[in-house]
């Protein structure tokens, strides 16, 4: 049960004067349904009303504090004219402005012949000094009410700045003071001030600093830290409890699949499996996360992982987030399985009628052993004789519900799930805690870097005349065009157009694949640029560029400066697979952002996936670093992973020593944690704890 000191925080926004039925719902867009989801919604910004000059030494385009007399209202002929009110600080005259004002409000407001504070941007036209639409008319025992440092907050489509403030101070004055829930002396270390002072605090930012930061800021984050660390830390320390299956095998199946394998592992694929097979073996769920960049052999260390489920007697899945990556994975997969003497099947959405119930009967009476397929895998009606291990490949496209379905097809399903989006430690300890991880660290042998440059578009014939020798020389080449406007229908079209343009440049070499093709039809341009029929392969990001052509050496990125740093490390690392060595163009268009060019230099002076990811949190802030909330990553609502990466450290710290004494939290700070777990959300940590 939440702690009623909490239930006002946890009422409806309705429940607070001026929000009704009718606004609730762009509070519920912009914040959330709930009184405590506004006290998280901080200044993004501030403005100085304390600034009263005389008018004619007021700086146009600053905002000032302005005591007037109020002459005369002079009504607009037409409605579509601005309304003028001409008033006199002192001897200066300055004109109020309003469009589509109402008049006997404006009357009200600012009455002939008296005086007014008014606040608003200066402006000046011609020789007249103009304040259109003040944001404050208050009379002159008022003054003190405005003649402030106003917080500016972040706004949606409907919703104002003053109604949003008042809201927001209405659910501060709704907060309880609630009991301290960290360490005095951890609180006086840092000189902070306990949780009401400092959120009050944070909502009146001083200066333009303590917007982004202040002591105020930190302690607050410190709280969501803790809560975040101590949920996690309490949900896994229940999870270790909780049964598996241990999956135990001689290793048989596994050595049959390396006699057939052209390579040997690399000494990273080696430990990894170590470490795979060790949580197999343990009478524990398995949960384990393999990073790994492109290219660095993350399918045969699945497909060897799972040799193991399925010689201990069960089956393996291997889940992919699309079509391609599901039919390349069965394409590497198939002819080593079957040198294994494993049953194998392939299982989409492409599937239909007989072919697929064939497949699902063999899933279901245990005739297959290893199934790979798409979102197809985990559909109602596929049933497993057996399933122990799900693999999940590039997990982080794949939502929570749907890693879950594929798990709920098994008993005591162990799960590895791997991804080539290399995550920051930092994010990595906030999304998963101490979840067990491996790195593939290492590329497999005869891997050269990928030479990287940046043009600008208009060089455009120069990259064509570029591409006409590596043609000649027997390159294979991607283009992508990017996401340009998030429509589908233009991005095509672009895409199209690149296309034509390069098919009347390079007759009958050049070919296209995008999201609305027919998958038939994709396989079909894909296999041909796999053969070498088609020299370029124009594809648009929809697509997943996933297919493993090492013989492609030359990846050109359109408008390079849109994309993201850890996708433009994605496309590049489809080149540089091969003997020959390969190269990356990165094209940018104008106007090109500080940012864009920080991004693009990061691409040019690392390809080591992981720094790249550092990078891109520093750059970007947590929040955006997938790209997408689906991701799976915690959005905070007050910490910011880029720069508070030392207070999580702290917080992981004081979780361990406080778990370490109080398992229960039922000491005095214990009772007070649970009250900061529910403030944040975290009622399921709870939970967990009442449970046993
Ligand atoms: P990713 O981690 O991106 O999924 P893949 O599993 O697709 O990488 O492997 C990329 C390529 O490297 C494949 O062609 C694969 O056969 C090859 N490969 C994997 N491991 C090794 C190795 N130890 N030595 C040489 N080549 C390897
Ligand atoms: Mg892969």
């Amino acid at each position: 049960m939440r702690p009623s000191v909490l239930d006002k925080l946890f009422s409806p926004v309705t429940t607070l004067p001026g929000i009704g039925p009718r606004m609730a719902p762009l509070y519920a867009r912009l914040t959330g349904e709930r009184v405590v989801d506004l006290i998280w919604h901080f200044p993004c910004g501030l403005i100085d009303r304390r600034l009263s000059p005389r008018a004619c030494d007021a700086q146009p385009g600053q905002v000032a504090t302005l005591t007037l007399t109020v002459l005369h209202h002079a009504k607009p002929a037409s409605s579509r004219r601005p309304y003028r009110i001409h008033c006199l600080d002192g001897d200066v005259p300055v004109t109020l402005v309003y469009f589509h004002a109402k008049e006997d409000w404006l009357l009200r407001q600012l009455p002939e012949g008296e005086v007014r504070v008014v606040s608003g941007v200066i402006d000046r036209f011609q020789d007249e000094i103009q304040i259109s639409h003040p944001d404050h008319v208050v009379t002159l025992a008022e003054r003190d009410s405005v003649m402030t440092i106003e917080p500016v907050h972040p706004l949606t489509a409907g919703l104002t700045a003053r109604p949003l403030a008042r809201a927001i101070f209405a659910a501060l004055e709704r907060c309880p003071n609630l009991p301290e829930w960290q360490d005095p002396a951890w609180i006086a270390k840092n000189g902070w001030k306990p949780w009401l002072a400092s959120l009050n605090a944070a909502h009146r930012p001083q200066t333009q600093h303590d917007v982004e930061d202040s002591p105020e800021r930190r302690r607050l984050a410190y709280d969501e830290l803790l809560a975040n660390q101590l949920a996690l830390m309490v949900v896994r320390a229940h999870m270790r409890t909780g049964k598996g299956r241990p999956l135990i095998a001689a290793g048989k199946l596994r050595e049959r699949v390396m006699s057939a394998l052209p390579f040997t592992l690399t000494n990273a694929q080696v430990r990894v499996l170590a470490e795979i097979d060790a949580d197999m073996s343990e009478p524990v769920r398995m949960l384990r996360l393999l990073q790994g960049d492109v290219g660095s052999g993350k399918t045969v260390v699945a497909l060897l992982a799972m040799c193991t489920a399925i010689e201990a007697g069960a089956q393996a899945a291997l889940m992919a987030p699309t079509e391609i990556l599901a039919r390349q994975h069965y394409a590497t997969i198939a002819p080593l399985a079957q040198a294994a003497g494993l049953e194998v099947r392939l299982l989409t959405g492409r599937d239909k009628g007989k072919a697929r119930d064939a497949i699902l009967s063999d899933l279901a009476e245990g005739a297959a052993d290893l199934a790979i397929g798409t979102h197809a895998l985990f559909q109602k009606d596929v049933y497993f004789k057996d399933l122990a291990l799900a693999v999940i490949d590039e997990q982080h496209r794949f939502g929570v519900q749907q890693r879950l379905d594929l798990t709920a097809k098994g008993r005591m399903v162990d799960v590895l799930a791997m991804t080539a989006t290399p995550i920051p430690r930092t994010l990595m300890l906030t999304a998963y805690g101490d979840m067990d991880a491996s790195r593939l660290d290492e590329r497999p042998p005869g891997r050269k870097p990928v030479d990287t440059r940046i043009l600008p578009l208009e060089r455009f014939d120069e990259v064509i005349g570029g591409l006409n020798r590596a043609i000649a020389a027997q390159a294979r080449i991607y283009w992508i065009c990017p996401l340009v406007e998030e429509n589908e229908d233009l991005d095509l079209a672009a895409a199209q157009d690149r296309a034509q343009v390069l098919g009347q440049i390079f007759p009958g070499r050049v070919g296209l694949v995008h999201g609305r093709m027919k998958g038939v039809e994709k396989d079909r341009i894909m296999a041909a640029f796999q053969s070498g029929e088609l020299d370029i392969l124009v594809a648009t990001t929809v697509v997943e560029v996933g297919v493993d052509v090492p013989e492609a050496t030359i990846m050109i990125i359109e408008h390079a400066e849109r994309f993201g740093l850890s996708q433009l490390h994605q496309l590049r690392g489809r080149v540089g697979r091969g003997e020959r060595s390969s190269s990356c163009l990165l094209l940018y268009g104008h106007p090109l952002s500080e940012a864009a060019k920080k991004r693009l230099e990061v691409m040019r002076a690392t390809d080591d996936g992981f720094v790249i990811a550092e990078e891109d949190l520093r750059l970007r802030g947590g929040g955006e670093v997938l790209g997408t909330k689906q991701s799976g990553l915690p959005e905070f609502k007050v910490a910011d992973l880029a720069r508070d990466g030392e207070l999580l450290n702290a917080a992981r710290d004081d979780c361990k020593l406080i778990l370490g004494a109080d398992p229960d939290l039922t000491g005095p700070r214990g009772q007070n944690l649970r009250t900061l777990l529910y403030l944040f959300d975290r009622d399921q940590a709870v939970k967990t704890l009442r449970s046993g």
